[in-house]
């Protein structure tokens, strides 16, 4: 069969979860056997939101090939387990680099270079890039921004052409929101009207619509807004707000948003999804009652997207393993000598945040030095791991002042500095070890045992390393350098063996735990949380 496109547009206002409806039906297909995948389109300028700051846009994704994506690409890989790569997350940005570096090579020879044909071209084939690869049935594209945005104008020029192009191997999915008045007590249809006025008024006529609600839709209106629309009443959705996301597959399936994808497709018939797995996962994450309590020390607490794969882990393993998490953030700016008991005495277990810079990182010292004196088990993540590095460094080997050269280059004991081919590069966009690196892991380690494995695949997304003239130090102390990577011998994963859990990752696992399969590191940890709330429980 051909490959299908389908292409979800949102509209009346943004956040209302394209990117988790996208996920959702691609895992519908994917259950029924089709073979899928997602990708976004960014309608901003920057090349990759590497180097956004995560106030403006949440967490920053990394892929195994090395991308730095927009953290839609986390929901894709958590609901269908499938690896994403540079090519499912394109932006404007990176649309225009290529046009222009044409350019300049003069392969427009002589030609003016215009929005249309050039730009809408190139985004053209970035939409079919992953068709025409023949390893999917369906390629879902999500198109960031809201109708009517100007920076999203091209891209919707761009699948109207495509439209006219595949014909019905093309499909239009249009998201948009029905609020409720609660003066009026009324539900309020008119804006989704004139959002898919406004598609229409662009060429682009949805086959369906899904509506974001947070009180049920009667079927009337459903109705009503298919006749206003041209939609068949059928292929008019809701989407009622759901206690979790994962609910969403089930919603969409229970009206028939995967038939009739199908149907309007012409793809080849399948059979009815297959939801054992999925299902047992949302039992398990309705009916857990044991809470096990994770403080995360970092500073965006305020800012719960900045950290959104790492909670979504927590969430995975905390399920798997018949518990419900409560994560408390903890503003590692706020932590001193003297709050620290007070903040972390709760908690079965903490983990130390990823980030850049110095703003926040004496309080993660303090924390770990808490957590290590107090053998609670603690997870360092990339900067997380570094600063346990430097605490080590600091309050067990003595020497005093050892730092990161990331936040002081003058350091007397750079027990964390740059790699030898990090140190020439000034651009900060891209140029970081990003993506998946091979991982040999020490018999007998914790880590190796969590994992049961002695050689893992993690993703990367750091400058900074573990600086090996101390590594004899470290292992003679205590702290083992438990994993290595098999080519460089740099340092990836270290461990204090003695301790209950205490371990610290150069790499970034949570970019790797799906709800079916949650990382094995996520996993062990998750337990060492909950044995140490047991033996707390039955000594009190
Ligand atoms: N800032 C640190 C580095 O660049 C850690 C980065 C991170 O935590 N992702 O090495």
């Amino acid at each position: 069969m051909n490959t299908k496109y389908i292409f979800v547009t949102g509209g009346v206002v943004s956040s209302l979860g394209k990117g988790i409806i996208s996920s959702s039906l691609a895992r519908l297909l994917l259950s029924r056997g089709y073979r899928v995948t997602i990708q976004k389109f960014d309608p901003y300028i920057n090349i990759d939101p590497g180097t956004l700051n995560p106030y403006e846009h949440g967490e920053c994704y990394v892929t195994d090939d090395g991308h730095e994506a927009d953290l839609d690409l986390g929901h894709y890989e958590r609901f269908t387990d499938i690896r994403t790569s540079r090519a499912n997350n394109v932006t404007t940005g990176r649309i225009y680099q290529t046009v222009i570096d044409k350019e300049r090579r003069g392969d427009y020879l002589g030609k003016t270079v215009q929005i249309i044909p050039h730009i809408t071209d190139e985004i053209k084939r970035n939409v079919k890039l992953l068709g025409k690869t023949g390893d999917y049935d369906f390629v879902i594209t999500e198109i960031g921004g809201t109708v009517g945005d100007i920076e999203s104008t091209p891209f919707l020029e761009a699948v109207r052409q495509l439209k006219w192009e595949l014909g019905r191997d093309a499909l239009f999915i249009h998201l948009t929101y029905v609020p409720y008045l609660h003066a009026a007590k009324e539900l309020k249809t008119k804006p989704t009207q004139h959002s898919v006025k406004m598609l229409q008024s662009v060429g682009i006529q949805p086959d369906i619509l899904v509506l974001r609600t947070e009180k049920e839709l009667p079927q009337q209106m459903l109705h009503k807004v298919g006749k206003f629309t041209n939609v068949a009443p059928e292929a008019v959705i809701q989407s009622i707000d759901q206690p979790t996301i994962y609910q969403v597959p089930l919603r969409m399936h229970e009206q028939h948003l995967d038939d009739i994808v199908i149907r309007l497709t012409g793809a080849d018939p399948r059979p009815e999804p297959d939801f054992s797995a999925w299902n047992a996962f949302l039992h398990k994450l309705a009916t857990a009652r044991k809470v096990v309590r994770i403080g995360l020390v970092g500073k965006y607490v305020e800012l719960q997207d900045a950290y959104k794969s790492i909670s979504e882990s927590l969430m995975q393993a905390a399920t798997h393993l018949d518990h419900k998490v409560e994560i408390i953030y903890i503003h590692s700016e706020k932590l001193s000598e003297e709050n620290v008991a007070k903040n972390l005495e709760p908690l079965d277990g903490v983990i130390i945040a990823p980030g850049f810079g110095q703003r926040g990182i004496e309080g993660k010292f303090i924390a770990i030095r808490w957590c290590r004196e107090h053998d609670v088990p603690t997870f360092g993540i990339c900067l997380g791991m570094q600063c346990m590095v430097i605490e080590f460094a600091r309050n067990v080997l003595g020497l005093e002042n050892a730092n990161s050269t990331e936040m002081d280059t003058k350091t007397p004991h750079n027990v964390i500095d740059l790699m030898e081919e990090q140190k020439s590069i000034s651009n900060m966009g891209g140029t970081m070890r990003l993506g998946a690196y091979k991982c040999r892991l020490r018999p007998g380690s914790k880590a190796a045992a969590a994992y049961g494995s002695d050689e893992i695949m993690e993703r990367h997304r750091h400058r900074f390393e573990f600086n090996d003239d101390f590594r004899a130090d470290f292992e003679k102390a205590g702290m083992l350098c438990v994993g290595e990577n098999p080519d460089t011998h740099l340092v990836e994963v270290v461990e204090i063996p003695e301790k209950r859990w205490f371990i610290g990752t150069q790499y970034h696992p949570e970019y790797r735990s799906t709800v079916l399969n949650p990382n094995p590191i996520f996993l062990s940890f998750m337990k060492a949380a909950i044995d140490f709330s047991d033996s707390k429980n039955s000594s009190r």
